[in-house]
């Protein structure tokens, strides 16, 4: 049976498009599959499980739909946009929320999941702001602010990010290698999956002479992207 992992469609209501695809994608392909695992940053920003409307409720319905009707389990791990993703929405769209990272067992193989934003280590300006968004206090503080004021620091937070995008080099905005490595090593196996750095591809890593394997999303802005895993292997699908 297939499994299926996403990630980084930076859904939004400004962005129809892509829901579209999304819709597409779950009613062909994930309906047919026995799990999927969407690995973070399935929306582009989340601004708390009371502040669902738009495409987040819509999506809420259709992973339940998903469950329910077709019975594809589905797992879902938040990514730095929409790491306030939590219970509410999970109740709602019955999936379950994975912490960052997993070990998953298919076949014989252990596969570590993780979005990747903790991979990033070279960039330590993200790595400061990524520290600060993960706290509990900062996060029950904004999440006690009014949504237009948690609408209004999203913008913000936005335009700082792009900016910071912009000035920072490609290779800083990269997995670094050493905390690839010291993942691997940490959970004894050969194989690791995960989005965020928009790069999709199929990466060896050499470690102690051991063969291991980064396989990594893709997003969704102009693109359906996805791993697909049956038959004892993964194969990367953009279409
Ligand atoms: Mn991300």
């Amino acid at each position: 049976m297939t499994h299926l992992f996403i990630a980084d469609l930076h859904l939004n209501d400004q962005q129809p498009e892509i829901y579209y695809r999304f819709k597409e994608f779950l009613d062909n392909k994930a309906r047919n599959s026995r799990a999927l695992y969407i690995l973070g940053d399935l929306f582009e920003y989340y601004l708390g499980d009371d502040a669902m409307e738009g495409v987040i409720k819509q999506v809420s319905k259709d992973l339940k739909e998903l469950s329910s009707q077709h019975n594809v389990e589905c797992f879902f791990m938040p990514g730095n946009r929409d790491f306030l993703l939590s219970s509410g929405f999970a109740e709602k769209a019955a999936i379950t929320l994975l912490k960052d990272p997993t070990c998953i067992q298919l076949d014989e193989k252990k596969v570590i999941l993780t979005h990747a934003d903790e991979l990033c280590t070279d960039d330590g300006e993200y790595q400061k702001v990524r520290l600060q968004l993960r706290d509990p206090k900062w996060q029950q503080w904004f999440l006690s602010q009014s949504i237009p004021e948690r609408i209004e620091f999203a913008k913000q937070a936005r335009i700082k990010s792009q900016q910071h995008t912009q000035s920072a080099s490609n290779e800083i905005m990269d997995v670094n290698n050493l905390a690839v490595k010291n993942l691997f090593l940490k959970h004894q196996t050969p194989f690791m999956l995960h989005g965020h750095t928009h790069r999709p591809s199929f990466h060896t890593h050499k470690i102690n002479n051991i063969s291991h394997q980064r396989m990594v999303l893709g997003d969704w802005h102009y693109q359906t992207s996805y791993i697909e895993y049956k038959n004892n292997n993964f194969q990367l699908v953009t279409c």
